[in-house]
This record gives C-alpha cells, sequence and structure tokens, in this order.
C-alpha cells in the first residue's frame, strides 16, 4: 500500500435502512420492520477488524455515515463504530466525522448524543423548505419540523450542511429564489443542491414523472449558481457549495481519487499501492448489496467484500478525471503523479485538450486541468472528448 502517511484516507460506513422509501430514490436503502440491532453492531465490529489488519498503518482524515438514513441507528451502534476506528487506526486530530440525518423532530433529539459518540459535522435531508414539495417527494418530515431540526443542529454542530432539491413539478424561477434565500438563513456555510431525476426502479419512474424541461432546468441551475455566489458560497463541485473552509474533506477526498475504505451493504471502496516500475495501482471493492447477503457473508466467510480487483490503468484515469473535473479546482496533475506514478498530459488526447481550451470549456496549466462555468454544465462529454 502506498506509504504516504499524511494523505488523505476515509472510512465511509453505509446504514442501509430507512422509515420509509422515497419515491425517487435509488440509493441501497431499505425499510424493516424488525432491524438486530447487535447483530449489525458485530458485523461493523468484524468488517473494521479485517480491514484494519490491512491498512491500520494509514491515519484517517475522515469518517462519513452514509445510507440509509444512519441518524436511525442506534446511538451505541454509532459509538461503537467510532470507538472502534479510533482503536485501530491512527486519527489525525482534525478528523472529520460526519453523519447524514434526516430532519424529523425524533432524530433531531439524537442529535446532542450523535456529537458524544464523535460526530463533528451533519448533513441534513432536507430537500425542500415546502410542505407540497416534502409531500410529492414522500419525506416524512414538514418544512417547520426541518427548520426546527436545522436550528437543533446549529445550537450543536460547528458544522452542518442541507440537501436541496430543484426541477420539482410546479416550481418556478421565484419560488426557487425564495426557498433558496430561505435556507442561507438558515445554513450559512455548506448547501448541496440537486436537480430532482428520475431514476430507473423508483415509484417516479414506474409512474413517468416527467423531469424538468432543459430550458427551466439551466435557468434554475444559474440561478442557484448566482443567489450561492452572492452569499459567499461558491461551488466547489457541480452539486455542493460552501464558504471557502467548509468543503466537505470527506467528499473531497473521493473526487480527488484518495484512497477509502467502504463498510456496509454495496459500500465501494478503493486502496492503491505500489506496483513494478514506479507506478501504482488502486483496486476497487465493494460489499455485497443485499444486507442479508452482507450480514450472511460476514457470518459464513469472514468478510462482506463482494468483488476486489486491480482497475486497468484506463479504468483509473477515467475515474480521476471524471470525479477530478466535478470539482472547481479541477486535477491536481502532482496529485496525479503520486496517485498514479504518470504524467496526466501524457495520457490525454492533445488535439482535443486544445480545441476544448479554445472552445472555452476547459483550462490547462503545468499544474491543473480545470472544467470553466459552460465546461461544467458539459463535463461527461467533455471527459469523454478527452479520453477517448
Ligand atoms: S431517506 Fe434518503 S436514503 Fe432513505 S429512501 Fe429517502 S432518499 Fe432514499
Amino acid at each position: 500500500m502506498t506509504s504516504n502517511y499524511n494523505a488523505p484516507f476515509g472510512i465511509y460506513i453505509h446504514w442501509p435502512f430507512c422509515a420509509s422509501k422515497c419515491p425517487y430514490c435509488d440509493f441501497n436503502s431499505h425499510v424493516r420492520e424488525k432491524i438486530n440491532h447487535d447483530v449489525w453492531r458485530q458485523a461493523f465490529r468484524a468488517e473494521i477488524e479485517r480491514y484494519a489488519a490491512e491498512t491500520g498503518h494509514r491515519r484517517v482524515t475522515s469518517i462519513f455515515f452514509g445510507g440509509g438514513t444512519p441518524s436511525l441507528m442506534e446511538p451505541e451502534t454509532l459509538a461503537d463504530i467510532i470507538e472502534n476506528i479510533k482503536n485501530y487506526w491512527p486519527v489525525a486530530q482534525n478528523v472529520e466525522v460526519t453523519m447524514e440525518a434526516n430532519p424529523s423532530s425524533a432524530e433531531a433529539k439524537n442529535f446532542e448524543t450523535c456529537r458524544s459518540a464523535g460526530v463533528n459535522r451533519l448533513s441534513l435531508g432536507v430537500q425542500s423548505l415546502s410542505d407540497d414539495s416534502l409531500k410529492f417527494l414522500g419525506r416524512r418530515h414538514s418544512a417547520l419540523e426541518a427548520i426546527d431540526a436545522l436550528e437543533t443542529a446549529a445550537q450543536i454542530f460547528k458544522l452542518f450542511s442541507i440537501d436541496l432539491m430543484y426541477g420539482l413539478p410546479g416550481q418556478t424561477l421565484e419560488g426557487w429564489d425564495n426557498e433558496l434565500n430561505n435556507a442561507l438563513n438558515l445554513c450559512e456555510n455548506h448547501i448541496s443542491v440537486y436537480q430532482l431525476t428520475i431514476e430507473p426502479g423508483t415509484v417516479f419512474y414506474r409512474e413517468k414523472v416527467p423531469e424538468v424541461n432543459e430550458g427551466l432546468s439551466n435557468q434554475l441551475y444559474r440561478r442557484t449558481q448566482e443567489i450561492l455566489n452572492l452569499a459567499g458560497l461558491p461551488a466547489y463541485e457541480i452539486s455542493n457549495h460552501a464558504r471557502p473552509g467548509y468543503e466537505c474533506a470527506h467528499n473531497l477526498l473521493y473526487w480527488r481519487g484518495e484512497d477509502y475504505l467502504g463498510l456496509g451493504p454495496g459500500a465501494h471502496g478503493r486502496l492503491t499501492k505500489k506496483s513494478g516500475g514506479g507506478f501504482f495501482e488502486t483496486e476497487a471493492i465493494q460489499e455485497f448489496r443485499n444486507p442479508d447477503k452482507w450480514l450472511d457473508s460476514i457470518r459464513t466467510d469472514g468478510e462482506g467484500t463482494q468483488k476486489r480487483y486491480t482497475l486497468a490503468f484506463q479504468e483509473r484515469l477515467e475515474e480521476l478525471i471524471l470525479f477530478g473535473l466535478r470539482v472547481s479546482e479541477g486535477v491536481d496533475v502532482e496529485r496525479f503523479y503520486r496517485l498514479t506514478g504518470r504524467r496526466l498530459f501524457d495520457h490525454l488526447k492533445e488535439e482535443k485538450l486544445d480545441m476544448l481550451v479554445k472552445g472555452g470549456f476547459l483550462i490547462g496549466s503545468c499544474s491543473k486541468l480545470r472544467l470553466t462555468e459552460s465546461g461544467l454544465r458539459r463535463l461527461n462529454s467533455i471527459a469523454r472528448a478527452l479520453l477517448v
């Protein structure tokens, strides 16, 4: 494994259960009447021990509880996982420990306990501050509950963020303006903004709910940038806006191509190690997606991993470019070299690069490759052009 003790290293924990399934959701989330929390606690403990035996020399810089709804975990499980991570790995003094939470009053009551367990950053799935939209999205909280939860979060956490969605049926530019400005009054340092997309396998897909048309989508996107830029929260990633210094360290680690472990059903990981000729290669690790299968596999085979393989250099290049161009800072040439042992510009189509730079979509320098604002809206086609 790479010996860079100071390189960022994250641990993602996936809690796969929710109180109900939202009609737009295609995440690995399940609704269960009964959950044996002791069994889940033991399973996470076993996975922590297993992974620590391999990576215990790395220093953990971020921990992220995602889901599902990890705020529905028993607080003992949350505390147990954090404590075990701290027992098995050296942990950075300023480690970021994020937990996703829904802004219901029941969950807000646990925020203090979560902080005592070691969580120091909350990511709240508010989605909307309009009761009509929340009802449409099948959310279990009201706008008022979300506001209360945000006020509670502000008293307990220095760092917290909200998720909001645009492109909902009937939404107007003016309505979105108001909603975004209200959100800024409640959460002034970090806002993640997503357009509602209709994903196969969801209730909205089966019901043929239409996506917002391209014209309005572009207007809503532009308005979002204007309002959040003006408020001092520029986009540091396509969907994520933060006051400088308040970016999510864990998510940045993914986009920058650093190493992380994924524990829990369906979680993914990346581990980089030296290969021949001064190069580095990265392994992709994928846990069983089905929660029962994941538990069974740990019980019978001692591990929840379904697949583990070394990425071919072309696959690694694609993910480093695709993820790296999502962030406003772009792909860092030195980091690319540290992670792969290769020079970035040796592997891109030179004539396409020139064309995209001249067209005003890309900015390339000796230290960075990044998208311009108009390039950001065309990320996938630009990445394809550079790589194919
Ligand atoms: S709460 Fe989140 S993870 Fe759970 S069903 Fe709704 S959108 Fe999906």
